[in-house]
């Protein structure tokens, strides 16, 4: 349902016939660690996420997971040898 309250017209699930089921009955605003994330919004309390109600409770156990200004680093595997491709062109090699 639409939220009425911190984002208004905005599709929200926490909304309900009743208003907002959320703890507290309100979205939380943003922390520190969410600035310069894309999906901070402007809402009637101030600035709240568009896709997580409690942006402190994405972070507590790390970052968060929906943030678009931070990425956790992924050590790419391409760096190393396939095995595969290596041992067909091992293969190959030995073919000439
Ligand atoms: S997606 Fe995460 S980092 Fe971005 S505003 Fe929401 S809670 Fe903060």
């Amino acid at each position: 349902m639409q939220c009425q309250t911190v984002l208004p017209g905005a599709e929200c699930t926490f909304w309900s016939k009743k208003g907002c089921i959320f703890e507290g009955n309100s979205c939380q605003l943003v922390i520190d660690k969410c600035q310069g994330c894309e999906r901070v919004v402007e809402g009637s309390i101030g600035q709240v996420c568009s896709v997580a109600p409690s942006p402190e409770q994405k972070w507590k156990s790390g970052l968060c997971n929906f943030a678009t200004h931070q990425k956790i680093e992924i050590k790419s595997v391409d760096a190393k040898v396939n095995p595969l491709k290596a041992s067909k062109k091992a293969a190959g090699g030995k073919k000439k």
